[in-house]
């Protein structure tokens, strides 16, 4: 009860501020890789049904204080239940209307759409001093492979229902000293979902974080990088910064051989090595992309940093002992 009653007092204390506690210094947003066709055809990386799991179930204990709090006993399925919280007030968020992959057309430019319109708000992160690599889609079972090579502090973006699936893979990833990130419950399309449901994809991560690593997060990545305004404003009432990326290592595109190659991805990697910087999208949830990102590893060495240090920002918003 003590856990969750401390969660709801730093997201209420954060929801008065109403403003994320940091912000990017990078101004320059000429580099950003078109947003508009990245990771379209990104590969599933969840298995379940709305309603309940698939193999591998949940290990992550359901906490006490959680069933407190919203009456139920077990982790969702894929759509989970939307559970109000009073420091919200779904009816004073932006009046954008959801659209989905291939309505961008529909999408007005002051909504900011990143996957739409490459658009970045000024308290979005994008960018890094140092070239650095970030991971999407984890915990699982290939991410501790990845964990057994890299020599630096990184940054993931977990994915709710891999958490509370991989608590021991998580917890790893935290006493290693890598930072991590929300990248929702389920992931789905935000810009799609009704308030509501964006509102329980991200409530259901931050307490799968909770009740696993003992923490609430700082930073949040949206799947395929779509966010808008809307999902933005959402995103901000749990005191969350939306992290986007400006080198984009499409490795998702290498479960099909045709499409893209790890050579592909060692010479787009070398070619940033001579720019200023950047921030790197990649995946941990497969072997094929894994495999690659150990290579990017090797190749940049330890001279990388996590989202945090790129702005200089806190890596949580809150630890729990
Ligand atoms: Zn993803």
């Amino acid at each position: 009860m003590r856990l969750g009653f401390l969660l709801l007092v730093a997201v209420q204390a954060l929801g008065s501020l109403g403003l994320p506690l940091v912000y990017s210094n990078a101004s320059n947003i000429s580099n950003v890789s078109s947003a508009s066709n990245v990771s379209r055809v990104e590969q599933s990386v969840i298995v379940g049904t709305s309603n309940g799991f698939f193999w591998p179930q949940p290990e992550t204990p359901f906490p006490s204080w959680l069933t407190d709090f919203t009456g139920l006993t077990e982790w969702p399925g894929i759509d989970p239940p939307y559970i109000a919280l009073d420091f919200i007030d779904v009816d004073r968020l932006p009046k954008y209307e959801p659209y989905s992959l291939d309505q961008c057309e529909r999408v007005p430019r002051d909504a900011c759409s990143f996957d739409c319109h490459s658009c970045l708000e000024p308290d979005d992160i994008y960018t890094c001093p140092k070239l650095s690599q970030t991971f999407d889609d984890g915990p699982s079972g290939e991410t501790e492979a990845l964990l057994g090579k890299l020599t630096h502090k990184t940054t993931f973006f977990t994915v709710g229902v891999n958490v509370v699936r991989h608590p021991n893979v998580y917890r790893r990833m935290v006493e290693e000293g890598h930072l991590i990130g929300t990248h929702t419950w389920s992931h789905p399309y935000l810009p799609t979902l009704s308030n509501e449901q964006i509102i329980a994809q991200l409530e259901w991560s931050i307490w799968a974080m909770n009740a696993t690593g003992h923490h609430y997060p700082k930073y949040f990545r949206p799947p395929y990088g779509a966010i808008d305004n809307r999902v933005r404003a959402i995103a901000r009432l749990f005191g969350l910064q939306a992290v986007l990326w400006d080198r984009d290592t499409f490795d998702w595109q290498l479960s099909v051989p045709s499409l893209r190659t790890t050579e592909d991805i060692v010479r787009d990697v070398q070619e940033w090595k001579t720019r200023n910087g950047g921030l790197i999208l990649e995946h941990d949830a497969s072997a094929n992309t894994v495999e690659a990102a150990t290579r990017v590893s090797e190749l940049l060495g330890n001279d990388q940093l996590t989202v945090a240090e790129c702005v200089g920002g806190i890596d949580y918003i809150k630890k729990y002992y």
